[in-house]
């Protein structure tokens, strides 16, 4: 069973970019509005059909339901702003990322496809395949990311030793 691995890139001397430090990355990134005590919705305008309309809306949604210029009620959906994770990728001796762990909080009330529940949308490699969970399923998710980076840390801190050790030549 071959699998093919990239030519290797001798990138892991350069400076740290500043998105892969964590704590930076959090530090920089908007912080996520938490629930509001007030009441969960509000009445915004919105395109259905090519008819102005006035629907409810929850407060966290960012959508601009007149431009979203939906064809149906049913493909009215509310979003709050999306997170992602730039990752490393092989980029052919360049710097280069992608998006991974793409998440927003998503409700389609109107729709017999989803849920009318909000739920967390997560796009976890990129391919826009996209996971509905449950805030308890993404809880649980979020430790596993923890645990695995903790193994991440270990894996760096073993790479360090190897190195120091001048590894099999
Ligand atoms: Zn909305």
């Amino acid at each position: 069973m071959g699998r093919t691995v990239p030519t290797p890139v001798n990138s892991a001397d350069e400076p740290i970019p500043f998105f892969l430090t964590p704590k930076s990355e959090a530090l920089a990134a908007p912080a996520i509005p938490g629930p509001r005590s007030e009441a969960a919705g509000r009445m915004v305008q919105a395109r259905i059909g090519g008819a102005l309309v006035t629907i409810p809306c929850p407060t966290w949604c960012v959508v601009d339901h007149v431009a979203d210029d939906a064809a149906f009620i049913q493909d009215v959906s509310h979003h709050s702003l999306p997170i992602s994770l730039p990752a490393p990728t092989f980029g052919g001796g360049q710097e280069q990322t992608e998006e991974i762990l793409t998440a927003d909080v998503s409700q389609w009330p109107f729709s017999s496809g989803h849920t009318a529940e909000p739920f967390v949308s997560l796009d976890a490699s990129g391919d826009s395949l996209c996971a509905e969970l449950a805030p308890e399923a993404l809880e649980a998710f979020a430790d596993q990311l923890e645990a695995h980076a903790d193994k991440l840390r270990q894996l760096a801190r073993l790479a360090a030793v190897a190195r120091t050790a001048g590894g099999a030549r």
